[in-house]
């Protein structure tokens, strides 16, 4: 049984329902990187930090401190998050924070900063982790690389879903865009871009459900040959 599992992949691409499912079922922990990025980002909205101040939200990536724990309200949260003792779970899913995550993300200081907390979780074992670069970067040593795909519109279509469910007031022609500038810098940016590393297997989740995504990677689990 592998103990380090990375998933990788585009926003929406189903990687959080995936890792949770997976970490559940194998008992691991799970720990999605994704909230670290849009943690920073949000701290820096509310100091009214500009975006465009890379050395101050380099600072702030370096200081602020993360705590993601188990849920603590039964309000359909996989994990809770604080920063510095604060409870900003659901601010972190703000569409403020889909829109300014990606450039803060793309700044090396800053991914610099996470990367190396990141790593300190991982190392543990039995866990899986969820990312953009965690196969490449983040624990290339992982003894199972899942990488996710699906097309932009089947993305954005999920993704409205969940925000039209939250109570959230978007179009989904507002969400297709904001996934296709997140993809874009993602994918392009100088460190650690968006890509499926050389030995990751990659799943295309177009058609699949979210259970048939399971059944399919548990299957590479249990396959000797893997
Ligand atoms: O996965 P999620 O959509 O929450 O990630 C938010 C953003 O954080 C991504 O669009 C990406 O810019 C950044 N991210 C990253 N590396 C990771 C996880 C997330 O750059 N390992």
């Amino acid at each position: 049984m592998p103990s380090t599992i990375a998933i990788d992949g585009p926003s929406a691409s189903g990687k959080s329902t995936l890792g949770g499912l997976l970490a559940e079922h194998l008992g691991y922990i799970y720990f999605d990187t994704g909230v670290m990025y849009r943690a920073v980002t949000w701290e820096a909205i509310r100091r009214g930090i500009p975006i465009e101040d890379e050395p101050a939200l380099t600072r702030l990536a370096q200081e602020i401190v993360i705590d993601v724990t188990r849920p603590t309200a039964a309000d359909g949260r996989q994990y809770s998050v604080f920063i510095n003792g604060e409870d900003v779970t659901w601010d972190l899913r703000r569409d403020e924070v889909d829109k300014a995550v990606s450039p803060v993300s793309a700044y090396p200081g800053v991914r610099a900063a996470l990367t190396q907390q990141q790593r300190r979780i991982g190392q543990g074992g039995h866990i899986v982790m969820v990312g953009r670069d965690i196969g490449t970067v983040v624990l290339p040593e992982a003894e199972l690389k899942l990488y996710l795909t699906a097309s932009l519109e089947e993305r954005a279509r999920r993704r409205y879903l969940e925000k039209l469910q939250r109570g959230e007031q978007v179009t989904y022609e507002e969400v297709l865009e904001t996934l296709r500038r997140r993809d874009e810098i993602d994918s392009s940016r100088a460190v650690a871009p968006l890509r499926p590393a050389d030995d990751a297997i990659i799943i295309d989740t177009e058609n699949l459900g979210v259970q048939e995504v399971f059944q399919c990677v548990l299957e590479i689990i249990h396959d000797p040959e893997h």
